[in-house]
């Protein structure tokens, strides 16, 4: 039998893996700049064993890759006609990977996310964001999702239009909200309010997701913990971002010795910003110290970060027999058999 989300969020913590927009681009299937996920029509194997990597890392959840395969997005790179297969599929390869789980299945999460359409001030963009996601949930519901993730949302009134379309659906609702520099959404909502918002209207779990990391998103999950009465959300990127750069997108890298082709790091030369694994323990467990329920790491996350964070809120991953062991290693280890030779000579390797 497999627990659904509500029932696991009562045992204890959630785990739920994203951040494919990031991994398959490093794995070479994907585009950064346009990021369209056609990865599931194009290289489903590649996806596939992506979902796999997650899930064996401490994901509970296979988290359906449709971030930005929405009508707009599709347009504009000139394949709408793909939209629906895309979705489709996405979501069919998620629940074959979600049974592949050995002890207990894997819940598949079905994923609409930020339009970048949203205009508070036109009426009409609301009706258009609202139509693709209408569209985006019939299919989840169709292919039996178990809930949907609504997420990276930096206007309260789109997360909100995303919640009522995926209550419509009578599916269980995560809503995460990615917050700018501004610190605070694009329509004026503190972000701990608008998570008091989402919740009273129906949202399991409400919480942030992307765009900062651990040291500046932290701070806004405690308000929201303080604020709201239910599960709690937390899904950094694994970036030292600062109080003066709070986000990933204007994240400046002082050590960088060549002429970088983007504006910023964001989003291809990142990779000295980077936190380490153990930092993101210190985070998780600070978030598990306060009450948060649902965790995660968001674009940029690796399968041996998650499996850090699933550890430290005290969950065993699939591949918890591949953590770090240092007692056997021929110059840090303690084993006895090690050669006096190289473990004397370590300070000097
Ligand atoms: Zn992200």
């Amino acid at each position: 039998m497999k627990r659904t989300l509500q029932q696991r969020l009562q045992d204890g913590p959630v785990v739920c893996g994203e951040g494919y927009l990031f991994e398959l681009e490093r794995r070479g299937y994907l585009q950064a700049g346009s990021f369209v996920p056609e990865v599931a029509l194009e290289n489903p194997q590649a996806l596939k064993q992506t979902y796999r990597d997650y899930m064996n890392a401490g994901s509970d959840v296979v988290l359906a890759f449709t971030y930005n395969a929405h009508r707009e997005k599709m347009r504009i790179i000139g394949k709408e006609d793909l939209l629906e297969p895309l979705n489709r599929e996405a979501i069919r390869l998620a629940k074959e990977v979600a049974q592949e789980h050995p002890t207990e299945e894997a819940l598949v999460a079905g994923n609409v996310s930020n339009t970048n359409l949203f205009d508070p001030e036109d009426p009409a963009s609301k009706e258009k964001v609202r139509s693709m996601f209408a569209e985006m949930l019939t299919w989840c519901k169709e292919e039996g999702v178990d809930f949907v993730n609504g997420e990276t949302f930096y206007y309260y009134e789109e997360a909100q239009i995303a919640l009522e379309e995926i209550l419509k659906q009578d599916l269980p609702a995560v809503i995460t909200l990615g917050v700018m520099g501004e610190n605070k959404m694009r329509d004026g909502y503190e972000v701990d309010e608008a998570c008091q918002k989402l919740q009273e209207n129906g949202a399991l779990v409400v919480g942030m997701n992307c765009f900062r990391g651990p040291a500046t998103m932290q701070p806004y999950v405690n308000k929201i913990r303080e604020t709201v009465d239910g599960y709690v959300a937390a899904l950094p990127v694994p970036y030292r971002t600062t109080e003066e750069h709070p986000t990933f997108f204007n994240l400046p890298d002082g050590g960088c010795s060549c002429h970088l082709p983007t504006e910023t790091t964001f989003p291809t030369s990142l990779d000295p910003l980077y936190c380490n694994r153990y930092e993101i323990a210190n985070w998780a467990k600070e978030a598990y110290d306060v009450g948060v329920n649902y965790f995660g790491l968001c674009c940029g996350a690796s399968p041996s970060m998650l499996r850090e964070v699933a550890e430290t809120v005290g969950r065993e991953a699939v591949n918890s027999k591949y953590s770090p062991n240092m007692e056997k290693h021929f110059l840090f280890g303690s084993d006895e058999s090690l050669k006096s030779h190289n473990t004397q000579f370590r300070t000097k390797a």
